[in-house]
């Protein structure tokens, strides 16, 4: 049945549905093409040689490729995959790998090259990568992704490892897909090699506080940003975008903090109450119906609207491109934390710095989570494993350290805090690539 039609079907479906992202009919949104802006304005200010830029603004290599995966019905069919390292020269790449239907070449890049400037700007010894799988995990069932996920393992482990490239978990994976690439890489390898990924699970090499740890860093530099606006989080109005790791974990935070969470949405619908939402009803019904949807102690409203929703903070907590210049006009909120990547256009952020709406963008905002990634990978490598303490400290140490940076270089160039943080990073790797010259 692999190699001859059984009858006269030929229904081995491998199509790739075509996105508004990527078709760019119903939208001309592309990630890379805004990395890309994004990174010449900062490097416009920083004065940047035109070698530098040529250098910096392209990754460093990107793998796609097209596997074979059996479906529990007997047939098969073909994914397509990417692995994208940007810069390395601050140390090896490292970034997440995410799954979804409309996952794009572009869309990889862009994230790859965030990733790169989110761990210079908090200082880890990291370059920059990511990774996509286009698939929809809403319709496979375990045993499949199983599948899925070791054949992409095994496909990119010609570029991955723990010296060179660390995948970590991102948009539709977890710890248990970080178990199966572990184990799939150190099947091949003959022994076991936990540092070939983070976010794993506790019981084979993960960290303490990792799984948090995005929103526990959302959290930390929200703080810090509430204060230096005069604003005190207790009572404020809370607007999260995304339920998924980020979004769900920092609903609770920042309720546990004294907040409102007013709004939540998922990629099915989203849910309004002025007066607060019931997070542990929330969560309950999430996990029955698969979905906020349908949450009777609140208001349906649409996701684009959660947004826009009377808030104090707004957490954008999905995926890029949300926060547009027509948003960007009626935003409500006076702190934008980022919990996403790139979810707010250049467009946006020139309107919100207008409008004196302070953005926490995400390479600052949502780096808690590569930090906690650092902290697994340098237990893994020595087998010595802290406490939770300790990496929540470390934590708080290194997000209040890099946000009074960024906060210090908005006020001495009279900028938004995105210029900063990417003038910041950039000048970082800048150094980190000068200095180790250009081979041969
Ligand atoms: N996927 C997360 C991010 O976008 C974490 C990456 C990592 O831990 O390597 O930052």
């Amino acid at each position: 049945a692999l190699l001859y039609m059984k009858g006269s079907t030929l229904t081995m479906h491998n199509e790739v549905k075509s996105t508004s992202a990527s078709d760019g009919s119903a939208s001309p949104f592309n990630p890379y093409k805004m990395a890309v802006q994004q990174f010449d304005i900062a490097a416009e200010k920083l004065g940047l040689s035109e070698d530098m830029r040529e250098i910096l603004r392209r990754p460093k290599r990107e793998l796609t490729v097209h596997f074979p995966v059996r479906l529990d019905n007997g047939r098969i069919r073909t994914f397509t995959g990417y692995r994208v390292q940007h810069n390395v020269n601050r140390g090896p790449a490292k970034g997440g790998i995410r799954y979804g239907p409309d996952v794009t070449l572009d869309e990889v890049k862009a994230l790859a090259m965030w990733m790169a400037w989110k761990c210079a700007v908090v200082g880890i010894p990291f370059g920059g990568a990511k990774g996509g799988v286009i698939c929809d995990p809403k319709d496979m069932t375990p045993a499949e992704l199983e599948r899925l996920t070791r054949r992409y393992a095994t496909e990119i482990a010609i570029i991955i490892g723990p010296h060179s490239d660390i995948p970590a978990p991102d948009v539709n994976t977890n710890p248990q897909v970080m178990a199966w690439i572990m184990d799939t890489y150190s099947m091949h390898e003959g022994f076991s090699i936990p540092a070939v990924v983070t976010g794993k699970p506790l019981s084979i090499g993960g960290s303490e506080g990792r799984n948090e740890a995005t929103a526990t860093g959302v959290l930390f530099v929200t703080r810090q940003a509430a204060k230096r606006i005069g604003m005190p989080l207790r009572g404020a109005r809370v607007s999260i975008q995304g339920y998924g790791n980020a979004g769900s974990i920092a609903a609770r935070l920042f309720h546990n903090e004294g907040c409102k969470i007013v709004a939540v949405s998922d990629s099915r619908g989203a849910i309004y109450n002025e007066n607060g939402l019931d997070l542990a009803e929330v969560s309950r019904h999430k996990q029955e119906t698969g979905s906020v949807v349908g949450f009777i102690h609140a208001q349906a409203i649409r996701v684009q609207d959660v947004v826009e929703v009377p808030c104090d903070i707004l957490i954008p907590a999905a995926l890029e491109g949300i926060i547009t210049a027509a948003s960007a006009e009626r935003i409500q909120a006076r702190i934008i934390a980022e919990a996403a990547n790139g979810p707010t256009t250049p467009e946006a952020d020139r309107i919100l710095y207008k409008r004196g709406v302070m953005i926490i963008p995400d390479i600052l905002a949502n780096a808690g989570g590569v930090t906690v990634s650092y902290f697994e990978w340098v237990q893994d490598l020595q087998s010595f494993f802290w406490g939770v303490e300790e990496i929540t400290q470390r934590l708080e140490m290194i997000m209040n350290r890099s946000f009074a940076a960024v906060a210090e270089k908005a006020d001495q160039f009279h900028c938004d805090m995105r210029l900063a943080a990417n003038m910041l990073a950039i000048s970082r790797v800048a150094e980190a690539t000068q200095i180790r010259g250009i081979y041969p």
